[in-house]
């Protein structure tokens, strides 16, 4: 049985988040995505915010799981059994951050492998902060945030914008 991990903040979860995660769970038996606590991030939605909407938006995919961790994630990782962690890849500028995170957990343990799921076209441009920025400001954020979740985005992100 093969089992990756996502991991990330999804602050909300976006479209470019649910492609990589619907392409991990169609190469793998089995993808966990995984909320990373980190409470020196300032995040707009909380754990449980986070958690529920990632739910809702991976409840067609029988073969993910939605779970939250804190500290390093290659304990989190091997803890689950698993040896693969999925990233997803945009720009060059996504390039310099990944290399130091995955060269600095293969040092922690050289078992655990990340593998990168390079963005779709149309998600390319799209990131939690601009879908808040966006949505902040009013503007429509139909097509960027799974359908379910849409009122509710807009909603959080006009209060607080
Ligand atoms: P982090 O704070 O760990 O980068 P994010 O929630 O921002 O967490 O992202 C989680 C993962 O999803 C990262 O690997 C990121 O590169 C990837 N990702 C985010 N948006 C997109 C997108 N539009 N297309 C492809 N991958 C994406």
């Amino acid at each position: 049985m093969t089992l990756a991990v996502c991991p990330g903040s999804f602050d909300p979860v976006t479209m470019g988040h649910l492609d990589i995660i619907t392409r991990a769970a169609s190469i793998f038996d089995n993808v966990i995505v995984a909320i990373l606590e980190n409470q020196a991030k300032d995040h707009m939605f909380s754990l449980e915010e986070r958690l529920e909407m990632l739910r809702v938006a991976c409840a067609h995919l029988p073969n993910v799981q939605v779970d939250h961790f804190e500290g390093l994630l290659v304990d989190y990782v091997r803890a689950c059994g698993a040896h693969v962690v999925i990233r997803g890849l945009r720009a060059v500028s996504d390039f310099e951050f990944e290399l130091t995170m995955a060269l600095m957990n293969r040092k922690l343990d050289p078992s655990i492998e990340t593998m990168y799921i390079m963005t779709s076209m149309e998600y390319s441009f799209l990131s939690s902060s601009i879908v808040k920025e966006v949505a902040g400001s009013g503007g429509d954020i139909h097509g960027l945030v799974p359908e379910p979740l849409v009122e509710r985005v807009s909603a959080r992100c006009r209060r607080k914008g």
